[in-house]
């Protein structure tokens, strides 16, 4: 390995050895942009790599709530702004259980490179905090929003940092944490949150833009084989916002997603989830309770598993996990190499572990396409969202959808571009990490040393 690369990931290593999600994403992306390094060896005298594993800012703060009941909660917020080399801090706010400082930074570090694969004047962030809305009613996620929000203000604003949704923030979340910023603040600065709802200056299809998104990206790399979306079927993990957006874009274009994972197990619905029966019966389980896939299964008689994933199963063409971080390990990826699958999408952000990742790679018969990559219409049509506030007009649909199409066939192609010219062949994570970091190594090197 590049002597460079060497030392800055031992240092890493020693310097946030409990933060073991955030150290997965440096390894790997360090690892894949090797080549880059080494055609580049001034990157090393302006001390490239450490700053950017450095977050800029990292913020971290009480969050102090009241129950329906009367009693105070405490949980932790956080806001890791880790790069704005290319325009203000961008990405999402995540509210789960599972949220902690290395969950923040593994998803900041990763944001930055799917921000600066957009080609859109944004750079990359993440937030959240601990809180879990699941069960809670709407006048909690309510109460907890604004005294989120009360913290956060102070730190964001449409040229500083513009937050937007993740895990367990949706439309309602982001409308009470844009509503309190806008009472803090005294103006309707609309640039400081995206993923508003359209009556509150929200983008057209930002609801279904990541996973519209990660569908024309499949487009592409079928395209490539010579293949057809027509007529595919398709594996996914997970049925928030994204999943969604894939089982609705597959079945305008006439493939169908037949296996659903949950929490709880998986369904498998060989008709496929493509009425608008089914997509809206989607929706309402999921507003109700995100845990269970299972009450689909009952409705439309289908088979449910419990407790377990599908990875592995042969009756199906592509597979798109598209839940959480580390959902596929190197068990199922061996089971997934069995199967004799040939596309694995990667949509959540680092759902594969390295190893497991590595492994995949290394099957022949396997096309695999990195998330920063796949799910990064989402952000971009933030990105279009900021435009259009500051523009103070609404775009149509159309011109929205042509955007996000653009977008991402640009980045499709900038991938397997950067891999080509690194010499290493079609290989979309690679390149898809080359080609992010490039953007954000020029201009961190063109804005000088800080
Ligand atoms: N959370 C999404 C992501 O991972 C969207 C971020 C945004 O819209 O700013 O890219």
């Amino acid at each position: 390995m590049n002597a460079y690369i060497e030392r800055v990931l031992a240092e890493t290593k020693a310097k946030n050895a409990n933060e073991p999600e955030f150290l997965q994403t440096v390894e790997e992306v360090l690892t894949s942009v090797e080549p880059l390094i080494n055609a580049h060896p001034e990157y090393e005298k302006a001390a490239i790599l450490e700053r950017m594993i450095e977050p800029e800012r990292t913020i971290e703060f009480r969050v102090t709530w009241m129950d329906d009941a009367g009693e105070w909660h405490v949980n932790r917020g956080y806001r890791v702004q880790y790069n704005a080399a290319l325009g203000p801090f961008k990405g999402g706010l995540r509210f789960h259980p599972s949220v902690n400082l290395s969950i923040m930074k593994f998803l900041g570090f990763e944001q930055v490179y799917k921000d600066a694969l957009t080609c859109l004047p944004i750079g990359g962030a993440k937030g959240g905090s601990d809180f879990d809305p699941n069960g809670k009613s709407d006048a909690e996620v309510m109460r907890f929003c604004q005294a989120f929000m009360t913290e956060l203000y102070r730190h964001i604003g449409q040229d500083i940092d513009c937050p937007a949704g993740d895990v367990g923030v949706g439309g309602r979340e982001v409308g009470y944490l844009y509503g309190q910023y806008r009472r803090l603040m005294g103006n309707a600065e609309m640039g400081a949150m995206s993923g508003k709802a359209v009556s509150t200056g929200g983008s057209i299809l930002r609801p279904e833009a990541t996973g519209f998104g990660a569908v024309y990206y499949l487009v592409e790399v079928l395209k490539h084989d010579g293949e057809d979306i027509k007529g595919k079927t398709i594996g996914i993990s997970g049925y928030g916002n994204v999943g969604w957006g894939i089982m609705k874009k597959a079945a305008d274009l006439g493939a169908k997603v037949t296996y659903l994972a949950g929490p709880d197990g998986y369904i498998h619905d060989p008709e496929g989830i493509t009425t608008e029966e089914k997509l809206n019966f989607i929706l309402e389980m999921r507003a109700k309770d995100s845990m269970h896939c299972k009450p689909y299964a009952d409705k439309f008689g289908c088979e449910f598993v419990p407790g377990t994933k599908f990875w592995g199963a042969k009756d199906v063409d592509i597979y798109m996990p598209a839940a959480t971080q580390n959902d596929v390990n190197l068990e199922w990826a061996k089971k997934i190499a069995e199967s004799g699958v040939k596309y694995y999408i990667e949509v959540a952000n680092m759902p594969t572990t390295n190893d497991a990742l590595e492994f995949l790679k290394e099957q022949k018969h396997i096309t695999v396409a990195p998330s920063k990559a796949v799910n990064a219409c989402g952000v971009s049509v933030s990105a279009l969202e900021m435009s259009q506030n500051a523009e103070r007009l609404y775009w149509s649909a159309e011109e929205v959808d042509e955007k996000m199409h653009s977008i991402m066939t640009n980045i499709y192609n900038a991938s397997v571009a950067a891999a080509e010219r690194y010499g290493l062949g079609y290989d979309l994570v690679a390149g898809a990490n080359i080609a992010g970091f490039e953007k954000v190594a020029e201009a961190m090197m063109a804005q000088g040393i800080f």
